[in-house]
Formats: C-alpha cells, sequence, structure tokens
C-alpha cells in the first residue's frame, strides 16, 4: 500500500480555454471538493504556488513555443493557439506551475508515498514545438526529460491510458532509449490527433521504445486489460525502469461526452491494479499526471476508482467483458512489429 499524495497549482483553476470549454476549472473544483470530504489518512492534499523555470521549460520545448505561450500573458480575453486550445491572462503561469508540480511529483514519490500532480493545464498534446489539444507545455515529458538530464534516474517507463494518444510525449520522447512510452487510446482513425497507430514504434536509437495500442470504439477495460498482459507487461519487465511516470486521463470513461471508449467506473481500478502490480514487481517508485476526463459528475468517482488499489489492499480483474477481435489483432499486430526489441 502507498500513500496518494495530491498536489495542484495554485492557478489550476484560473487558467480557461474559453467559456463552456470541456477542460474547465471545474473538473479541479469536484475533484478537491471529493478530496476536502475524504477521511482515509491514505490520502492528503496539498497546493503549490511554485513556478518552472524557463531552462526547465525548455529541455522539451522550444524557444518559439515558450515565447508564444509567454505573449498570451496581459492580454484581455483569450489568446487563440488553434480551434481547441486558447490562454488567458493566467495560462503561461498556471503552465508553469503545472510544470512545477510534474517536477516535484518525479524527485518526491518514494516507496510510501506517490504523488499525483493534479494540474490543469494538462500536457500530454503539447509538442516540441506547439501547444495543441487543451495542453500547454508538456509537464510529463519535461519532469521525465529533467529526471534523465540531472541524473536522477536512467530509465524510465511512462504509461498514458488517456483516450487520446498522447503525441506530444511519444514524439518528444520518440529517439531516446532511455524513455518507455506505452499508451492506449481510441484508434486515430476516430479520435483526436489523428495519429498514433500501431506501427510507429519510435525512430532511430528509440525505435522499439514506443508501445502503442489504438482501440476501437467503445473498447472496455478488458481491450486495456490485453494490452497490460501482453504487451506493457513483459516489455516493462525487461526494460527495467527505476521510475514509473502515469499519464492519467479519465476521458476513456464510457459516459465522457468527448470520449469514444467505453471504460466503465471499475475500470479505472483495474488500470490501477495493473499499475500498482507493476510498480511493486520492480519495487519503484510511481507518479501520476492528470491529463483528460470531462464527465464533471463522474470525476471524482473515476479517480477513486483509479487509486483503490494503491491505497487499499484491493485487486481488480475484468471477467465480465471480453477484448474486442480489433484489439487482439492490433496487439499480435504490435507484438510482431515489436519481436526484435522484446522477447515477447
Ligand atoms: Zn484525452
Amino acid at each position: 500500500m502507498v500513500k496518494i499524495k495530491f498536489i495542484s497549482n495554485s492557478l489550476s483553476k484560473k487558467h480557461s480555454c474559453g467559456m463552456f470549454h470541456p477542460e474547465s476549472a471545474q473538473r479541479i473544483e469536484v475533484i478537491e471538493e471529493w478530496l476536502h470530504s475524504q477521511k482515509d489518512d491514505q490520502i492528503s492534499y496539498e497546493i503549490l504556488d511554485q513556478s518552472a523555470s524557463k531552462e526547465d521549460i525548455l529541455v522539451t520545448h522550444s524557444l518559439d513555443h515558450y515565447s508564444l505561450i509567454k505573449r498570451s500573458q496581459g492580454q484581455t480575453g483569450h489568446f487563440y493557439f488553434d480551434g481547441d486550445t486558447a490562454a488567458n491572462n493566467y495560462t503561461f503561469e498556471a503552465a508553469r506551475q503545472a510544470v512545477s508540480v510534474g517536477k516535484k511529483a518525479i524527485w518526491e514519490s518514494d516507496s510510501n508515498t506517490s504523488i499525483f500532480a493534479l494540474v490543469r493545464p494538462p500536457g500530454h498534446h503539447a509538442t516540441r514545438a506547439s501547444p495543441g489539444g487543451f495542453c500547454i507545455f508538456n509537464n510529463i515529458a519535461i519532469a521525465t526529460e529533467l529526471a534523465l538530464v540531472q541524473k536522477k534516474f536512467q530509465r524510465i517507463a511512462i504509461i498514458d491510458f488517456d483516450q487520446h494518444f498522447g503525441n506530444g510525449t511519444a514524439y518528444i520522447h520518440e529517439k531516446n532509449p532511455n524513455i518507455l512510452y506505452f499508451s492506449t487510446h481510441a484508434d486515430p482513425r476516430i479520435s483526436y490527433p489523428g495519429c498514433g497507430f500501431v506501427d510507429e514504434i519510435g525512430i532511430e536509437e528509440g525505435r522499439g521504445y514506443n508501445v502503442l495500442v489504438p482501440l476501437g470504439y467503445r473498447a472496455s477495460e478488458a481491450d486495456l486489460q490485453i494490452a497490460f498482459e501482453e504487451l506493457i507487461q513483459p516489455i516493462i519487465f525487461q526494460f527495467k525502469p527505476q521510475f514509473l511516470a502515469i499519464s492519467a486521463g479519465f476521458d476513456a470513461y464510457e459516459r465522457d461526452p468527448i470520449g469514444v471508449l467505453g471504460v466503465t467506473v471499475d475500470g479505472f481500478s483495474v488500470i490501477g491494479t495493473y499499475i500498482k502490480q507493476i510498480a511493486s514487481e520492480l519495487k519503484i517508485p510511481f507518479a501520476h499526471f492528470l491529463e483528460g476526463g470531462y464527465n464533471i459528475q463522474s470525476l471524482p468517482d473515476l479517480v477513486s476508482s483509479y487509486i483503490a488499489p494503491f491505497i487499499q489492499d484491493q485487486e481488480k480483474r475484468s471477467h465480465s467483458l471480453e477484448p474486442s477481435d480489433q484489439t487482439i489483432a492490433t496487439v499480435n499486430r504490435s507484438k510482431g512489429l515489436l519481436n526484435d526489441y522484446w522477447q515477447l
């Protein structure tokens, strides 16, 4: 069992992408309300008011990207980067704070406490050169890259179960054999960002270190389960990371307003069970980064379901649902593509 320490950035509720936007401050508000009502001493919550340095952000982002976000400061109204992603006067500072919480999550999670970076804006779609998909700076990519550059760890694995492919994270690290990136996400033909096919396994030195499992419409935890058992577990146990960073998105939920997958509330406990098992087998610390998840009413239940296996000694498997033929074929295709790099 581990304690989960939630840490939010103090400006998380001030950043806005616009009225009626699904990536809203309410997402943090409802989780915060649930945290305040918690009596479980395995869970704690704090707010951090600290901004990452420009140097830390430039470890993965271009100066143009950084300067573009900075220009949104002091503007009235919204500053649009694309049709989906915008900033207000608070965004630059909120995003710098989110990066800072992410760094702390990797530096301070240990065998007793796992930090959950409860941050806005999210990060996994932000690429080296641009914001996108509601993301400004790539919190998880920056924190993991910094941990390698500053020699905190030599090898890190990232598991991203958000329903959207974390294109920013995958492409930032695609040449890096010291970061293993694993993602389950909706098939790019039916979902943003339109990339993240099974054959995108990394490039140059990083070939074999991106493991992508696109899933069909309404795929459930049974589909994630086979991806964990047949791909991520065998690969991660061979890779032997010293830290596990999780992009925790809750939009794979069957009732997400912008999602297309079919994971149930209990399904997030299935995901948590696999993550706990991997971390305990490898005896490594792990941390979580909030990405998507837009069903405001259900978000606290989804987060609670996901962390249950960590704070209680309960385990959950999906027995009632079956993986689809499409997922079985995708997993087999992935094994074929990755066979030169891992024993599968
Ligand atoms: Zn998402």
